[in-house]
């Protein structure tokens, strides 16, 4: 039978942003010591907007560093292609054919562009073509390299938004002694940027999805209990490793088949009263 309170206290999740679907996982919600945060989609919208576009080839103009890019990102599902294909909108540039195109993932993504091998990807990915980028990312700003073949001609730089509510959810949950940690795989200004703007203690970036569990099982052996909250494909087996995997509403199918407890309404504050019911339904069982 399902203890009275454990019941009552599962009502009352759902009355607050909180679907259980694993009620030990719940239940356990006061043992975390560790809250580790994806940032693209669960600290941030996730919504990517283009601040800036750099030709750095002759051959290439600023539009057209942007049309090749979006001829890659046009069957893309990641928040970055979705930011660069709303800018093509704007600005009415034609977009090439792209044969090939194909999700490197972590990373960015390949294909043709008008017979030539183009890649469009992150600066720890550009390194492997070229030792000195001619850019960096500027604060708080996402930055991906567009490569032809083994050149870099030219760059994107995009900026999301940080959801209002998680400054006071961080703040929360350092009140209740908890660390947090920003796990992304995106570049290391952006993941400092964040983590500073919201107070998250501690960040680990450029990790490739297999890297953002292993993260979480070296976490666990610290020894700690550890909640991981995401949003994509890329965090489902961290969402898994997790002592508790908790997945925002407005993210991945992925996410959310893989997590213990989703955030219906994507709101950083709804994991508060998670860890607060824990501790409150905890209190009336013993
Ligand atoms: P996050 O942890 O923020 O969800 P991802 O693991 O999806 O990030 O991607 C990490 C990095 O790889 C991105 O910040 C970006 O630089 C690059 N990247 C991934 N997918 C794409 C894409 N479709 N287009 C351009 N860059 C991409
Ligand atoms: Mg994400």
């Amino acid at each position: 039978a399902i203890p009275l309170v454990v019941a009552r206290s599962t009502a009352i999740a759902a009355q607050n942003g909180l679907l259980i679907k694993n009620r030990t996982a719940f239940e356990n919600a006061r043992k975390i010591n560790i809250m580790v945060f994806d940032k693209t989609g669960t600290i941030t919208v996730g919504k990517f907007e283009v601040n800036r576009v750099q030709s750095i080839h002759p051959d290439y103009s600023h539009d057209d560093i942007l049309s090749i890019a979006a001829a890659l990102e046009q069957g893309s599902e990641h928040p970055i292609g979705q930011g660069i294909m709303e800018k093509v909108k704007e600005l009415s540039l034609e977009v090439p054919n792209a044969t090939g195109a194909h999700a490197i993932t972590g990373k960015g993504i390949s294909g043709q562009v008008n017979g030539k091998e183009i890649t469009v990807g992150s600066p720890s990915f550009a390194k492997q073509f070229i030792a000195q980028l001619p850019a960096n990312p500027d604060a708080g700003e996402t930055l991906v390299f567009v490569i032809a073949g083994d050149r870099i001609i030219g760059y994107i730089g995009l900026s999301d938004s940080i959801r209002p509510t998680a400054t006071g959810a961080i703040k929360t949950l350092r009140e209740q002694h908890i660390k947090t940690v920003l796990l992304t795989g995106d570049n290391k200004a952006v993941a400092a940027s964040v983590s500073k703007a919201v107070g998250i203690d501690k960040y680990i970036a450029e990790v490739l999805p297999h890297e953002k569990q292993k993260t979480i099982q070296k976490l666990q052996q610290t020894p700690a209990f550890v909640a991981m909250t995401g949003d994509g494909v890329n965090d489902a087996p961290a969402l898994a490793q997790a002592d508790i995997g908790i997945a925002v509403g407005s993210g991945s199918d992925v996410a959310a088949e893989t997590a213990d407890i989703i955030l219906v309404n994507s709101d950083p504050e709804d994991i508060v009263n998670l860890v607060l019911f824990g501790k409150a339904t905890y209190r009336k069982m013993i």
